[in-house]
This record gives C-alpha cells, structure tokens and sequence, in this order.
C-alpha cells in the first residue's frame, strides 16, 4: 500500500523529530491515529519507510515520552490551567451541557439541561429547588469540577436543571474546643483541609485527591485508607447536614431538612448519591491536629495474601500497592505520631502535578501508538516502561517530600493537612493552558479507565490468590495496568450508612489505557476485565459509586443490604423523584439496566460479552470464558481466528 505524508511541525515535537499524524485505513483499524515519527519535512512513501523510521527514533523517543506519561517527573511545574466548570451554557444560564472532569461518561456521552443555576446562598438554593418541584423538573448537582467518572450529574432528557454548588464554599462555623466544622457542602476538600488546620484541627481521613467537594465526596462514599477509629471513608465523620428536598405545595414546593448526629435519616443522607435532594451544609466532627509518619517498604510478594489481612489493623493509614508483574508490593507504613515529632512533610503525588501541554498530547500520541499498533503486543515496551516508573517514583518518595521541597528519607513526617492528600494541578495558579492535569479534556492527553471496588476483607485473600494465578498465566498483561500504580489497594471500614460499605473492605484501585476511538480495544483486556468480573461476581464485591465502568453496576445494589432502608428515604424526600435520573435509577435497581447491550459494548465496559458481537471479532477478539474464573465472560484475542478470518476476506 502506497502512501505519502510529508511531515509537519506538531505539538509533540522531539527534538528535531516531530509527530506526523495521519488517519490510516488499514483494514481493522478503520479511522485510526497512527504516529510516525521522522525529521520535519520528511516524505515518507511507503509503509516501509515508517517502519525504518519508527524502528530508529523509537527507543530514545519512547524512553521520554513513556517517562512523563507514567510518572511527570521530568519537569516539575508550579503553574497549571486548572479544570474548566463542568457545566457550559451557550445562552445565559440555558441550553447547557454538563460533563465531568474527564470530558465524558464511560458511555462516551456528555449530558444535556436545559438550564443551570448557581445559588449563593441557602435561601438562593431553596428557590431553586422549589422551582424544579414546582414545574416537575428534573434536577442535579454539579461541583467545582465533577471528579466522578460515572454519570452521575446528569439530570437525564435534555430538559432538566443543573444546580450547580460551585458559589456555595464557604465555612459557616468552626468550634475549636467541640472540634466541629460547618461548611457548605460545595467547599473544595483542599480547602476544608485548610481551614481545618488553621483552627488546630484536621479531617482524620479522606480520600488521597484533595479537588473533590465535600457534597460530592460524600454522595459517592469517598475514602482513603484505616480500619482504625471510624475508619477511611469522609462520611463517618458527618455528625450533621442541611438538605433542601422538595415539598409539598403547602411548604412552598421546597424545604430545608436538618439532620442531627442522632436523626435516623442521616445514614441514608451521608452517602446518597445526590438522588435525595441538594446537601446545603454538613457539619464534621474534626480531631485536633495530628502529625503522621510515612515510610514506603518494597517487598517480594510471597506472603501479600496474609499482609493484605493483616496490614489495615498494623497501619493506621496503611496501604499497598501491588505490582503484580514486577512481583513487589510497595507496603505504606503510615501512622499517627506525637505532635512534637520533627518533620514538616508533604504530600504531592506526582500523577496529580500539572504537566505542559505539549507533553500531555505527546505522551497520548505515544500512547496510542503502543496500545493500537499491531493489536498493542508491544509488551517489552509497557513493561519496562512501568518498571521505570516504579523506579522513578520510589526515588522520588512516592511524591512525598522530608520538607515541602525535596525528598530525602522516610520516614517522612508531617501534618496531616500536608500529607492527607494532594491535587497540584488543579491547585496552581492559571497559565492559559499552558500545563494541566494530565487528564484535561481540552488537551488530547491520556485517556484512562480508573475502575475501583471493594471486596470484603474476609475474602480478599482468596481474591488475591485468583489474580495471582491469573498473572502467573499472563504476567506481562499486568502491565497495562498503568504505570507504578499496579493494583492498589485500601481499607475501608463497614458503615451504618446504607450506601457505604456493608463490611470492612479492601479498596481495589486500578486504572488503565481507554481509545479514543469507539470501539477498539485495549492490549490484554481479558485479562483485566477477568480481574475485575472477579470482584465483583465471584467474590461479591461492590464498585465505588464514582468511578467504575457500567458493567460493574449491574445487580451491584442487591449486596447493599440496607438499599431498601436508603429507597425508603429516598421516596418520603423525593417523591416525585426529580433527583433521580435513568443513571441512578438504573444502578438503584429500580427501572431498567446500567447495561447497554449492543455491538462492542463489553470493549467499552458497558457489557459483559455474551456474544462474540459484543467483542470486536472483525479485530480478532472474540467473547471467551476467564481462565481462572470460569464464569467470567472476556473479549480475548485469538491470532488464529484473525488469520482465519484474514485469509476468508
Ligand atoms: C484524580 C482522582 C482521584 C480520586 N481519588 C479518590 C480517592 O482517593 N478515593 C475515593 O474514594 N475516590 C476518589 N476519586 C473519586 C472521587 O472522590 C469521587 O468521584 C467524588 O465524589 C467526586 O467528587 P466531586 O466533588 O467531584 O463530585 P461530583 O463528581 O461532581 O458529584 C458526585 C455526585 O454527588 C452529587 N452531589 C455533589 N454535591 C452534592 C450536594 N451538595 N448535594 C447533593 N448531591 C451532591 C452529584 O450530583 C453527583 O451525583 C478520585 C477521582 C479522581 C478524578
């Protein structure tokens, strides 16, 4: 097949080498990007010549682009862009989208309203809510930024009504002596960890990206890590919310709740995933200031499954981070520590430091070139790729620093406000795009998948015992699990809420490489997604309502076994169900499916494959039993049926 592409000069230019993208045609890769990297103003004739070119930039180019993409420890930049307002009307306040931090849903979709508001105050949001229930409107909370990967602020239809809680930031009241904190629940959680600390107190838990607001980390149950005390997830910690839900005509359409520490309601409100009404205020009950001292321990993963059992009850704030091709588990020893201890330390992990803007699209555009070219068997690359990265952040701390500067030597102390969690780039001052998270969707960069789930700690070492024998059947497929980030897993507690965990759990965490392109699939994707039908069928897990892919919510409410306590207060507060929208509905179990069945749904996570249709069998994947799990159900990619069907055509 002949061709000619005379280069131009792009974004991701390599020091005299450039980036000629072009969209090629070859059969089973219809209308993909395909990179070929050569000097500007070269002309390249043939498929041949690409491939003579590739083969002679690639180790340099792909050592460097592979490094920032993984790790972003090259160039360490103070300024960033941060994320644009999910929400985006193109007349006024009217004929709006909403979206999330990412720039789409699993499904690929953005969502649609027909009108957005953004209160200031209490009264301001009642009105709001009055004027939705009036007209029967559907409605949702949208946040500063909207972290969630799901789709959980869409309103639903094109008609609905987006409430946005970004002016609503502010802190109503802090007692000292009681250790109580009021906020209004848009309030960014860097923030409240701020003012916290300035009044000698702190959250003792949260989840580890600091860019979450506290009405959205608590609809989804967001957690960091501790069996201890009340545990990881942020909302243990409420003691007290003001939500304004509808009302019947003779309370003005809308009212404002109040939900003390005791009021029975308060475990349905803690975590709710915002189908109850709009949270205006939440009060926490802080500790005092503490400082906590961290050390990282690499170790061989011969005994994980007993360390995973026991780890959560020796470490405070302990966690582990599995890197099951490499065959280390990284072990974080983290505790509490007097207060006088010395150390001013801080947490600043590296994934969430701005990167400049031409290096996020050229790690994209690399990115793409080893996970699409000839069906992503580019195994040597990815691995050692991620074992760079796993040598790069340990150098690096893990992103934590002996003095807010530089690393030097564990432990490392510091305050808990320093070290709870991190989120740089959304945190820095605005460089007109110039750098930004490396996950900004107005920049062509990574696009990952970042499914989690919990598993009941009880069986998590049976769990782990089935990945390891599925690594050991495939090791190198581990590693597209993404960079040092391997399987990472954390402790959360059992809750009385009735949408938090039903028991203590370890949080599993990982995340890995999602086309741009509908439809194509991921190097090795069998083995993943075994992996997660795992959790989630075999060992009964549950995934975390912000994060994973549709699938996993398919049956998921059943092992919820207050849901029905939750539906109750769901239908005395809303009854007309205006918060509710078909995602909610669908993950609730009370209309229809999360599943979307259809050609290439389980390539795009939507379904699990029943039939070969649901995979990509024209790109050589076919619908396959799990190896280890039986029961699973896999898009695998068989060579021989792709020569087969190569030599039919
Ligand atoms: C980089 C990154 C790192 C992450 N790290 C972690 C982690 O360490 N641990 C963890 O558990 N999760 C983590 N997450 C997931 C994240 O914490 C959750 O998805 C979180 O809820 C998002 O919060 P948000 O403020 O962006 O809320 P949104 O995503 O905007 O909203 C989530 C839901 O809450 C509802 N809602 C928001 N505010 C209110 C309100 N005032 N009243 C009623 N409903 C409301 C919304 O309508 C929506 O239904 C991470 C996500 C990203 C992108």
């Amino acid at each position: 097949m002949a061709s000619v592409v005379v280069c131009a000069r792009v974004s991701c230019s390599l020091q005299g080498q450039v980036c000629c993208m072009r969209v090629r045609e070859l059969r089973g890769w219809p209308n993909a990007s395909e990179v070929w990297l050569t000097k500007v103003g070269n002309t390249i004739r043939s498929r041949e010549d690409r491939f003579t070119v590739i083969t002679l930039v690639r180790p340099r180019a792909m050592q460097i682009l592979l490094l920032l993409l993984i790790l972003t420890l090259i160039i360490r930049l103070t300024s960033s862009s941060p994320p644009l307002d999910p929400v985006a009307c193109s007349n006024g306040m009217s004929n709006c989208t909403v979206t999330n931090a990412n720039g789409y849903f699993p499904d690929r979709s953005i969502c649609r309203a027909a009108n957005a508001i953004y209160p200031r105050t209490e009264q301001e949001l009642l009105a709001a809510v009055a004027a939705a229930a009036v007209a029967k409107r559907k409605v949702k909370v949208a946040t500063r930024y909207s972290h969630s990967f799901t789709k959980l602020t869409c309103p639903g239809g094109r008609d609905g009504t987006i409430i946005s809680t970004r002016w609503l930031n502010r802190t109503v009241q802090i007692d000292g002596k009681k250790g109580l904190l009021t906020v209004e629940s848009g309030m960014v959680l860097s923030d409240l960890m701020r003012v916290a600390a300035a009044a000698g107190l702190c959250l003792p838990n949260s989840p580890y990206w600091s860019a979450v607001t506290v009405g959205g980390l608590l609809a989804t149950g967001a957690h960091g890590s501790s069996l201890w005390g009340k545990g990881s997830a942020v909302h243990e910690y409420v003691v007290g919310i003001r939500i304004v839900t509808p009302a019947p005509a003779s309370q003005g359409f809308a009212v404002v709740r109040e939900l003390g520490a005791d009021h029975p309601d308060l475990d349905a409100v803690k975590v709710s995933l915002g189908v109850l009404g709009v949270i205006s205020q939440v009060t926490l009950a802080l500790q005092p200031l503490f400082k906590r001292s961290v050390t990282f321990v690499t170790r061989d993963e011969s005994d994980l499954a007993d360390q995973v059992a026991a780890w959560g009850g020796l470490h405070e704030f302990g966690d582990i981070r599995w890197l099951p091709h490499q065959r280390k588990v990284i072990y974080r020893e983290d505790n509490r520590v007097d207060i006088s201890s010395p150390g001013n330390g801080l947490n600043d992990f590296p994934a969430f430091w701005s990167l400049p803007a031409h290096e996020i699209v050229a790690a994209r555009v690399e990115e793409e070139r080893r996970e699409e070219d000839n069906g992503g068997t580019d195994d040597d690359a990815r691995c050692s790729a991620a074992q760079q990265s796993t040598v790069a952040l340990e150098r690096q701390g893990h992103g934590f620093t002996n003095d807010g500067v530089s690393f030097t030597s564990y432990p490392v102390v510091g305050y808990q406000h320093s070290m709870q969690a991190s989120s740089a780039c959304v945190d820095s001052p605005e460089d007109g795009l110039q750098s930004a998270c490396f996950w900004d969707p107005r920049l062509r960069g990574p696009s990952l998948y970042n499914p989690a789930f919990t598993v009941a700690l009880s069986r998590a070492p049976s769990f782990l015992a089935d990945v390891w024998r599925l690594r050991d059947l495939h090791p190198s497929a581990f590693c597209t699990l993404h960079g040092a980030m391997g399987v990472q897993m954390r402790y959360v507690k059992a809750s009385s809420a009735y949408l938090g965990k039903p028991e203590d759990s370890i949080a599993v965490d990982i995340a890995y490489y999602r086309s741009r392109t509908r439809g194509v699939p991921r190097a090795h994707a069998d083995v993943v997604d075994e992996l997660e039908q795992m959790a989630l069928r075999k060992y009964g897990g549950v995934p975390h309502w912000g994060k994973s892919r549709n699938f996993a919510f398919d049956g998921a409410i059943a092992r919820y076994p207050k849901a029905g306590e939750f539906l109750e207060v769901k239908d005395r507060y809303d009854p007309d169900g205006i918060f509710s929208s078909e995602w909610s509905d669908q993950v609730l179990g009370i209309k229809g499916s999360p599943i979307v069945v259809g050609k290439g749904c389980a390539i795009e996570g939507l379904c699990v494959c029943s039939d070969d249709s649901h995979c990509a069998p024209e790109q050589g994947y076919f619908c396959r039993p799990g190896k280890v799990y039986a029961e699973a159900r896999v898009c695998r990619f068989e060579e021989d049926n792709e020569a087969r069907i190569d030599d039919e055509l």
